[in-house]
């Protein structure tokens, strides 16, 4: 058995460790929120993740965390022989779709438009449940794993909350996603992820990992969920990932942070913040 940290209250969101606290002294450890975060536009990372500035809840971001908690009841019931029983996981899915964590509100553009995003989850749900892709009776290592570890590679201590940890080892995470996706570019996309999961149960259980798994609940017209097994990262992913933490490490010592204007301006909360920028950190 992994021995993990306690949770944090309320836990039941689907990014990397997305609710531990965000405005804690950036270099008391790293994780692959702060991580990607930082090498995303280190100008939105200070205002999200250093000061903690508020932004609002996208209704796609509530989404995922309400059907995450559907799959966080499934897993916590296996592991504690709880129900399992389908309507049970759809209630928890409904109980957090209707009741956004810390009261945030979220940017819906209507009450049709809420109440259509709200029906979406339950089908999904069936159909996560209806591949078996998990057998109830077999009861996983640890859920919402919250792990920390001090590694002589990395610059400072790594932190992560992993959904799911199997008997094997095998980390899983799960994704809810509007399309079918491009596993090559998922994999690609999560591989920092992937990583740092891999070192911090490796950590823990003194073992080498077996890999890690992408769970994709897809939300087209016929929902499906699609399970892909990645293997786990080389030395070379592994020392990547290293030299990207001291990067973010000297970064942050330094207040190195500055605009990078891009793609992700479109969906950043930040803008007026950032065309107010000057140079410096504020
Ligand atoms: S608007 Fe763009 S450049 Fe500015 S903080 Fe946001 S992501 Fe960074």
């Amino acid at each position: 058995m992994i021995a993990e940290l306690p949770l944090p209250p309320g836990k039941n969101g689907h990014q990397p460790d997305e609710d531990i606290p965000a405005a804690s002294d950036p270099l008391d450890y790293v994780s692959v929120s702060r991580l990607k975060s930082f090498l995303g536009c280190r100008l939105r990372f200070y205002f999200e993740k250093v000061i903690g500035l508020p932004r609002p809840l996208s209704p796609s971001l509530h989404f995922g965390r309400a059907v995450h908690a559907g799959l966080q009841h499934y897993n916590l019931a296996r592991w504690r022989a709880g129900d399992t029983s389908e309507p049970a996981v759809i209630a928890a899915y409904q109980k957090a779709f209707d009741n956004p964590e810390k009261g945030q509100e979220v940017t819906f553009d209507s009450a049709d438009d809420k109440a259509e995003l709200r029906a979406k989850g339950e089908p999904l749900l069936k159909a996560f449940l209806g591949t078996q892709l998990v057998a109830p009776d077999i009861k996983p290592e640890g859920v919402e794993l919250k792990l920390r570890a001090e590694l002589p590679a990395l610059a400072l201590p790594l932190l992560g909350v992993i959904d799911l940890v199997k008997a094997d080892h095998c980390s899983v995470d799960y994704k809810t996603i509007a399309a079918t996706p491009d596993l090559k570019l998922e994999t690609w996309l999560h591989d920092l992820q992937l990583t740092a999961y891999t070192l911090l149960v490796e950590e823990a259980t003194g073992e080498r990992s077996p890999g890690n798994e992408l769970v994709f609940l897809v939300k087209t017209k016929t929902p499906k969920a699609i399970v892909h097994a990645v293997p786990p990262p080389k030395q070379v992913q592994r020392d990547r990932f290293a030299r990207l933490v001291e990067t973010y490490a000297t970064g942050v010592a330094n207040e190195d942070y500055f605009p990078s204007p891009g793609q992700a301006c479109a969906w950043c909360s930040y803008r007026s913040e950032c065309s107010a920028w000057k140079g410096g950190a504020r």
